[in-house]
Parts: C-alpha cells; structure tokens; sequence
C-alpha cells in the first residue's frame, strides 16, 4: 500500500482500514513472574499442575514465548460507549494467542495486557497489577458464583514499570505491570458484529455470524435468515439470564458498552466493576460515570436492552425485517420482569404463588434502602428465619450505622418480616430445606471491592498471599466457611466510596 508522505509513520500510529484483525507479537517483558494459576482452568485446558511450573508455561502466559505454530491476534471491533456511537475500537491491550480443544470443549486463551497492537489508539497496551489483581479474582469468583462468565488462567507480573498516572507534583507514578491469560469459548462481542455494519460490509458481516451460529449455536441450525433471527433471540435471552444473575449477587460491571457485551453472554472486561454493599438501585463503581450514572446497579437490564437494540441494527442487514427483532426485544421486557421476580422470590426462599408477593418485594427493596443496608449479610442472614419468628435482628447485622434506626425505619421492618414470616407459613418446605435453597442464591461471600483492595496493597509490597486466599475463599461462595467468617462482615469504614480503577 502506498502512504502519504506528509505522515511520519515511524513515530505516529495510523488507524487500521478496513481490518477484520491484525496479527500482533506480545511485548517481551523484563522478568516475567507467574503469581497465581487457576489449577481449575488449566486442568479445563488439558494443562497439569506441573507444567504450570515450567519456564515454557510461564513464557507463553506472559507473552515471552509464542506456542509453536501459532499466530497471535488481535480483534477489530466497534461499540457503542456510555450511549453514544465510539466508531472502530479494537483489541487495544488484549491479544488472542491460540484455541485449546479440550474434553470436547474449545477454549480461546488472550493475553490482557501484554502490549500494543494496532487498535491500541493513544494507549499502551498494558495492564498494572491492580487492575489485573481485580479481573483475575473476579472473574474466577464469578465462575464459581454460577454467573456466566469469561475465565482466568493466569496472573503474572511482567517485570517493568508501567506510567498510569502522573502526581501533583509533576512526577510519574509507575506501577507494576502485570498481565492476565485469560479464556472463553469466544471473546467475541456485540461490537464485532458491529463495525461491519456500520461500514457496509454485509459480506465480513454474514461471514462472522455464519462462523458464530456455527461454531457456538449449532443447535440453532445452518445459517439462513430464521437462523439469524433465532440466533438473536438466544443472544438476547442469553444477556438477560447474565444480567439477572448480576442483580441476584449485587454485581455491578461499571462499562456495559457493547463492545464489552460478550456474543456469548458472557461477563466480560472486569474494569471499573464493584460489589454492592449497602443496597441500592442507583449505585456505580465507576467514577467515570457518577453523572449520569447510566452503568447503575438498577439500570443494568435496561442498558442489556439498550445493546441489544444496537446488536439488532447490526443484524439487520442479514434479516431485512424490522418485525421479528423487534418481537424479541418486546419479550425481553416481559421476560426481565418475570425473571426478576422469581429471582427476588428465590432469595426469599418462596417458591408457591401469592398475590401479594409483588408488593411484598417492592416493600422489601424500599426498606434496604431507606438507610445503607449490606445486600450480603441481609440476604444470607435472611434463610436463618424460621416461620415461627420475626427478627429484626438480621438487618440490624446488616445495617451500616445502627444508630441509623428510627423509630419509623424500625417500625417499616416490623411490619414487612411480619408479612414475611406469614408469607412463609403459605410455603411448603421445611425451615431447612427453605434455608439450604435460600444459601444457594445467596452467596456468603463475593469479593467486596476493601477485599480486592487489600490484596492489591499487599502485592503492592510483594506479598501475594491475599490473592491465594482470596481466590480459595471465592471457589466457595454459597458454603459457610467456619474459619473464613473475617470475610462475611461489612465494608469497613476506610474504604467506604473506594472503589477500584479500569486501568
Ligand atoms: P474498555 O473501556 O476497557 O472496554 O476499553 C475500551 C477500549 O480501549 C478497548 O478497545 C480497549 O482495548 C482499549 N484500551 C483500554 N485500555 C487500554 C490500554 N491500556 N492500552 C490500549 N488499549 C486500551
Ligand atoms: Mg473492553
Ligand atoms: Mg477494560
């Protein structure tokens, strides 16, 4: 291709044209370090614990080393940030190295944060240890959670210095650097069916669904135009089962763009994502967005919907009928609002159908936020309440400042555990197969964003234990974890309105 002369190509990036990928070489890195495995995933991928101690392991998950015969990647997509059109973005710090067929299971493993690639804009390509801290932790414990989700393989320091910030005084901040292997059946996003679209390109764009009906909805059929229109559907209920689980656990992700909305619907790009504590429908981690708070913890079914709309335009172009998408959209509402309730209802632990079961959630939501009240500790504290009483006691656990109770406040939980232990007397099950149904949706322990942040400063001064405990607390998130009890209280106060950083 010829270029112009008046650009200095040695000391300036170009935007990509027209690409579908490009092939990219990881960054070699100073003194690479493998921190933590996840010996689940690995043994996912056919990988034993002893070659997760090898040079050659540790070379490959750090970008040192490419696996012979290979030819790593990185993917152009496009998206849609914080409501408005962002045009070609692309695997700016993530670089796809290899597929694994494992068990009749096929896996793709990326690189985060192991350098620039031609879709990395104005950015470096590479990930510090605490944002790498936080993905990897999270993105396991939302495996074991039951939340569809991207996985982790690895955590490694590479060894150099990476500039994030700069401080008041004019001084850089290096931070370590790290880099995470991370694995799906498919990193692919709304965002990729998304730039063909918006260049015309109907021919990549049929290419690109064929290959993903193919390849991860097979079921559906060979691809035609029902297919298409089937294939959204199953997108689409995909997202709203992954959303509802978010709701259900108090997850919120911070940057649903749809370039971070997973074909597969699953949870991918863990940035600015924060646990709930007290609970409530308007709360964001991310800082970015406390304006208008778009990515909040309430609006997350409608935002799935928002990107749905944007994957349907997408589409169209192989459907040409407005009509069906639209259907699917139209069922997406009813569907969230039925699937929500009997998500609610599940932590409640009521399974038979009552009128006033709508009312009695809607009070319950009400009174969780009429002071901050821990989501966790009330849900989970909730399956100890037997039919026969009424107990102020768990949300006094749960409460974030007990002299927060007025008199009216207390007298709004009275009455609603009175209509609940009454409710309760309606079901069925005993008191403990109630309580072993109601454990296992309300987690006891999610990783509470003080819980990252701890771990984050103690590898800060090159101590990684945190991580290993941590990592083993969230493998078992439902159980009661006797000598693990530190981890089921409250955010303490220093960390109240920290939250992590997308970088
Ligand atoms: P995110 O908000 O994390 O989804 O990122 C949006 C876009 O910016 C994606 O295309 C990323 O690949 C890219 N990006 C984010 N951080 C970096 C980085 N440090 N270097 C290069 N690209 C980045
Ligand atoms: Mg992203
Ligand atoms: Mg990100």
């Amino acid at each position: 291709e010829s270029l112009p002369a008046d650009k200095n190509l040695e000391n300036s990036r170009r935007q990509v044209e027209n690409a579908v990928f490009s092939y990219v070489s990881p960054k070699k890195t100073s003194n690479p370090k493998v921190l933590h495995v996840s010996k689940e995933m690995a043994s996912e991928l056919g990988i034993t614990k002893e070659e997760t101690k090898t040079d050659f392991f540790k070379n490959i998950v750090t970008g040192n080393e490419i696996y012979p015969e290979t030819k790593p990647f990185a993917m152009c997509y496009a998206g849609h940030q914080f409501g408005n059109w962002a045009g070609q973005l692309g695997d700016g710090r993530a670089i796809n190295l290899f597929e694994v067929e494992h068990k009749n299971k096929n896996w793709k493993v990326q690189l985060k944060g192991a350098g620039e690639t031609p879709y990395s804009r104005t950015a470096d390509g590479l990930a510090v240890l605490r944002s790498s801290i936080r993905e990897y932790l999270c993105s396991e414990a939302m495996f074991y959670l039951g939340v569809s989700t991207t996985r982790a393989l690895s955590l490694s320091l590479s060894g150099d210095q990476v500039l994030r910030d700069v401080l008041y005084n004019g001084n850089p901040a290096y931070e370590k650097g790290a880099i995470v292997a991370r694995t799906a059946p498919s990193f692919l996003r709304f965002g990729n069916f998304e730039i063909f679209s918006s260049r015309n390109d109907v021919k990549n764009l049929k290419i690109l669904t064929d290959y993903t009906i193919i390849n991860h909805f097979s079921h559906l059929g060979n691809p035609s135009k029902e297919t298409y229109i089937s294939f959204f559907k199953e997108v689409s209920e995909r997202t709203l089962h992954m959303i509802i689980d978010w709701q259900r656990v108090g997850f919120v992700h911070g940057v649903m763009n749809t370039d971070n909305m997973s074909i597969l619907g699953l949870t991918i790009d863990f940035g600015p994502y924060g646990w709930l504590e007290g609970f409530d429908f308007g709360w964001t981690p991310n800082t970015t967005d406390r304006q208008n708070k778009r990515y909040r913890y309430g609006n997350q079914p409608n935002i799935g919907l928002w990107n749905l709309y944007q994957l349907a335009n997408a589409l169209y172009p192989l459907i040409e009928d407005a009509k069906p998408l639209e259907e699917i959209l139209n069922n997406y509402k009813v569907d969230f609002e039925k699937q929500s309730f009997t998500m609610m209802k599940s932590k409640l632990g009521l399974f038979s159908v009552d009128k006033n079961d709508i009312e009695l959630i809607q009070n319950l939501e009400d009174n969780l936020q009429l002071t901050e009240t821990d989501m966790t500790i009330f849900f989970r504290n909730l399956s100890n309440l037997d039919e026969d009483s009424s107990s102020l006691k768990i949300v006094e656990d749960a409460f974030y400042n007990l002299e927060d109770i007025s008199g009216e406040v207390k007298s709004r939980w009275n009455l609603w555990f009175q209509n609940y232990t009454e409710r309760l007397q309606k079901e069925t099950l005993s008191h403990a197969e109630r309580k072993e149904k109601m454990d296992g949706v309300n987690p006891k322990y999610v990783l509470r964003n003080y819980m990252a942040q701890l771990a984050i400063d103690k590898a800060d001064e090159g101590n990684y234990s945190l991580i290993e405990e941590l990592f083993q607390l969230l493998k078992n998130p439902y159980k009661e974890q006797p000598e693990s009890e530190k981890w089921f209280v409250k955010r303490p106060e220093w960390a109240r309105n920290k939250v992590g950083c997308s970088m």
